[in-house]
């Protein structure tokens, strides 16, 4: 089958590559329909995360029909319409039974990688690197689903492709972002990142009741994008002192929470900003927090700051003396899809929402390699790619 692989920074591929098999009785293959390009997918695309191989397959948002079961899975049939989620989970172990579902105990076969580091691991996740267990992803024409009388959801056909692929992993882990900050009617919620999961931040805000969002970005199309929907004021941080400007909108009081969409990558010109990029560069640092303390300084007294972005390693100048002083709620870590999957559909199936407002290029798996590079770019206003592998 055809596969997007990485080789390097910078540097991905479309291989042929064997086709992907049952290997335990609960598998299931399934044939893949459509898949998109995460914002987390640019953190491997510029080597920032460890434990990528030469030729390891990509990606992790994919929907399709199943084409093969395994023999101890009597949850799906061959011709299910599946949507598959990015974490994957047993089912069984404690965390799966607390519904903590990217924290399986099971699923990752690499974990000692990952207890090195951090002490204890995660789920496994498709195609994120082998400290995440190594499984090939979907950014190909076939995949296997380990676990798969667990993760896969069966959507609906009267919905398309591209109004519930989002349920892999951005739209839920939007709506996570924003159900972590327990919002209550009349509160403003800030968003830094209105990439694709900032996006999903925004609307599920407004969705679960807050009175305003304020959305931070410095990209005009996806500032205009996060306002179209009203009840969004937005900020270019290029332009303005951004915690000073929330003070301003908010009375003087801060956000009610603050969300940080950005992760481990963040831009900006301030001067802490411009400290994390020199000491990232000189591998002196693992992660740039510039927009984590702009959200720490930005949320109010006993607010929350919830975290969907990436981060990686050991942050350098955290401002936990503030975030203590003002007694915060921070709230972060890979999303629970399986808990969210039947909640988000039915809010699509109501016509709440249609997720594929995000998506701004659509092309074949052969076109990978341009739009890894225009999505980086933020070229050509590219805040979503979807990818036809049939
Ligand atoms: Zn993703
Ligand atoms: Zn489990």
């Amino acid at each position: 089958m055809k596969a997007v692989c990485y080789y390097g920074k910078h540097d991905v591929r479309v291989e042929r590559v064997p086709d992907p098999q049952i290997l335990n009785p609960r598998d299931a293959i399934v044939r893949i329909t459509s898949t998109a390009i995460c914002g987390s997918d640019l953190h491997l695309y510029d080597g920032v995360i460890p434990t990528m191989q030469r030729g390891d397959i990509l990606g992790h948002e994919f929907m399709g029909e199943v084409v093969e079961v395994g023999s101890g899975n009597t949850r799906l049939k061959v011709g299910d319409r599946v949507v598959v989620p990015f974490t994957i989970a047993c089912g069984n172990c404690y965390f799966c039974r607390e519904q903590l579902w990217s924290l399986c105990d099971n699923s990752n076969p690499n974990a000692w990688m990952a207890e090195k580091l951090y002490g204890f691991s995660a789920s496994g996740l498709f195609g994120y690197s082998h400290m995440y267990g190594g499984y090939p992803g979907g950014q190909a024409e076939y995949a296997r689903v380990p676990f798969a009388d667990v993760g896969p959801f069966k959507v609906p056909r009267s919905l398309t492709d591209e109004q519930v692929l989002f349920l892999s992993d951005i739209f839920p882990t939007g709506y996570m972002a924003a159900e972590n900050c327990q919002i209550k009617p009349g509160d403003t919620i800030a968003v830094w990142g209105c990439g694709p999961v900032g996006q999903f931040a925004i609307r599920s805000a407004l969705l679960l009741g807050a009175q305003r969002v304020i959305a931070i970005d410095h990209y005009a199309d996806r500032l205009a994008l996060a306002s179209r929907y009203g009840r969004v004021d937005t900020l270019n941080f290029d332009d303005v002192d951004v915690p000073a400007m929330i003070r301003d909108l908010t009375g003087g009081r801060g956000a009610d929470a603050c969300i940080d969409a950005v992760g481990l990558e963040a831009h900006g010109t301030t001067v802490d900003a411009i400290y994390d990029r020199a000491k990232t560069a000189m591998y002196l640092a693992t992660d740039r927090l510039h927009t984590l303390r702009q959200a720490i300084a930005s949320c109010r007294k006993g607010g929350v700051v919830s975290i969907p972005g990436v981060y990686g390693g050991w942050l350098d100048k955290f401002p936990l003396g503030a975030a203590f002083a003002k007694a915060l709620t921070l709230r972060m870590g890979q999303t629970h899809v399986h808990r969210y999957l039947p909640i988000l559909l039915e809010r699509i199936e109501r016509g709440e929402i249609d997720p594929s407002f995000v998506i701004t290029h659509r092309c074949s798996l052969d076109d990978a390699p341009e739009m890894y590079k225009t999505f980086l770019d933020k070229a050509d206003g590219c805040v979503k790619v979807v990818m036809k592998p049939h």
